[in-house]
């Protein structure tokens, strides 16, 4: 789902809580020189271990990457690494521009009509998107279709991903009102709102977390049986092993919005989801996908999923608390401006997402850092659940770092900063020097 700006709680379920459930950093980043030639080796290196070469229908080939398309790597990455910094300013220059302007006061007033206080609120955060959404879009159309595009990721027509957009900002118009009107409920009441509100936030974490996979992710894509059997077969004993039962295994069809490759195993309670993308079933054998899924699984094993939340609440409530030791200040030196003279007024919203943004960002290396973490446990988890050869499982990320112009060395700083996966190349390193634990090592 594509939100059209920061939503703090959705945020921290992107951030922190699903990103840890997927395979691959969707995103790509900064090259150095040195970068480059490590990826160019790596490249090289595969291609001596694989028999098979994978050509597209236009017949270009896929993999092993040939020259054209590593060229595109380094620049698709070099693109990511800038744009990561642009957006944020973008984002930030948006959100500044409806509140010196006035806007978000004047939006304000326009609701005031509205007599049930409830419904004003929800009309303002509707009418507040929508400005949002509209000053961002230029941005979005160059990043997430043109660009896109450019790369060879697009599988979509401009209206078809301008529709799902859309969707995507009706959605989340939809549930937005929720947070927001907590919020301002909090805030008036009580001295240490960030306290509750980060307590309160925990139920509707939870609730997001069950109903995205259930009721939104469909909404954008099928979700069907998978076509191999045999596959099918492997994936169900595989989660056996890791004694995940019951659990509904689905092809996606991801194919429709980009050719980029993932997977997802998800579910609290009683809805779980072992997803695997179609592109992952196209291109990668059998022993590749078992890893990843091993993977996956590891991480619904472990708990990621609720560790993920319980970091989530726990930085909710460092930025809230932040977040006002540092607002006020702001809001009487600007009220002028602003047209609103306290944080009580749900038309400070705009500069309640200024902050969170910017926190948000300063902060990402602590989140990343932990997402790091567990995504290495994964790996781990991976090898010794599939009992695949460290070799496949190298390969499984050679294909990630191709398939989806990921930069398998990224500059050290940018690595730290932004990535939730360690790099590719620590990843295919740590697979090929794995040894089994030796009590997991069977006779
Ligand atoms: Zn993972």
């Amino acid at each position: 789902m594509k939100s059209p700006i920061p939503l703090f709680v959705l945020i921290c379920l992107t951030a922190i809580f699903t990103v840890p459930i997927a395979f691959a950093d969707s995103t790509g980043v900064a090259v150095d020189i040195a970068a480059i030639d490590t990826a160019t080796a790596v490249a090289t290196d595969t291609v001596a271990m694989i028999e098979s070469v994978i050509v597209d229908e236009s017949g270009e080939q896929l993999y092993p990457m040939s020259p054209e398309r590593h060229e595109r790597l380094v620049s698709y990455s070099k693109f990511n690494s800038i744009w990561r910094f642009v957006s944020f300013f973008i984002g930030l220059a948006v959100l500044a521009l409806i509140l010196f302007t006035g806007l978000s006061a004047r939006l304000r007033d326009w609701v005031s009509g509205i007599r049930i206080k409830f419904f004003a609120v929800w009309a303002f955060v509707a009418l507040f998107l929508l400005a949002d959404y509209i000053l961002n879009l230029p941005f979005s159309i160059y990043r997430s279709f043109l660009v896109e595009s450019d790369y060879g990721f697009m599988n979509q027509t401009f209206m078809e991903w301008l529709g799902e957009d859309l969707l995507g900002l009706l959605i989340t118009a939809a549930f937005m009102i929720i947070p927001v009107w907590f919020f301002y409920q909090l805030v008036n009441k009580y001295r240490r709102w960030w306290l509750w509100f980060s307590l309160g936030a925990i139920p509707f974490i939870v609730l997001m977390a069950v109903i995205v996979p259930v009721l939104i992710s469909p909404m954008f894509n099928e979700f069907g049986p998978l076509n191999d059997k045999q596959l099918e077969a492997e994936i169900i004993a595989l989660a056996e092993q890791a004694g995940i039962e019951g659990a509904n295994i689905y092809e996606v069809d991801a194919s429709k919005q980009s050719s980029k490759i993932n997977a997802y195993v998800t579910g609290l309670f009683g809805t779980k989801r072992i997803v695997l993308y179609d592109t992952l079933i196209k291109y990668f054998t059998l022993d590749e996908i078992k890893f990843v899924m091993a993977h996956e699984m590891g991480h619904y094993k472990m708990n990621h999923v609720w560790q993920g939340v319980g970091l989530a609440i726990l930085f909710i409530m460092f930025a809230l608390w932040l977040m006002n030791r540092l607002i006020h200040s702001v809001i009487v030196r600007f009220k002028n401006r602003f047209g609103f003279d306290s944080l009580s007024d749900y038309a400070s919203w705009p500069l309640v997402l200024v902050f969170l943004t910017v926190i948000m960002f300063v902060f990402q290396p602590v989140t990343n850092s932990f997402s790091r973490h567990i995504e290495r446990q994964a790996d781990t988890y991976g090898m010794e659940m599939s009992g695949v050869d460290g070799e496949a499982a190298a390969t499984a990320f050679d294909k990630l770092s191709v398939f989806n112009l990921s930069d398998p060395n990224p500059n050290a700083f940018v690595e730290f900063w932004f990535y939730s996966h360690p790099s590719l190349v620590k990843r295919m390193a740590f697979v090929r020097g794995w040894q089994p634990s030796p009590e997991t090592t069977k006779p």
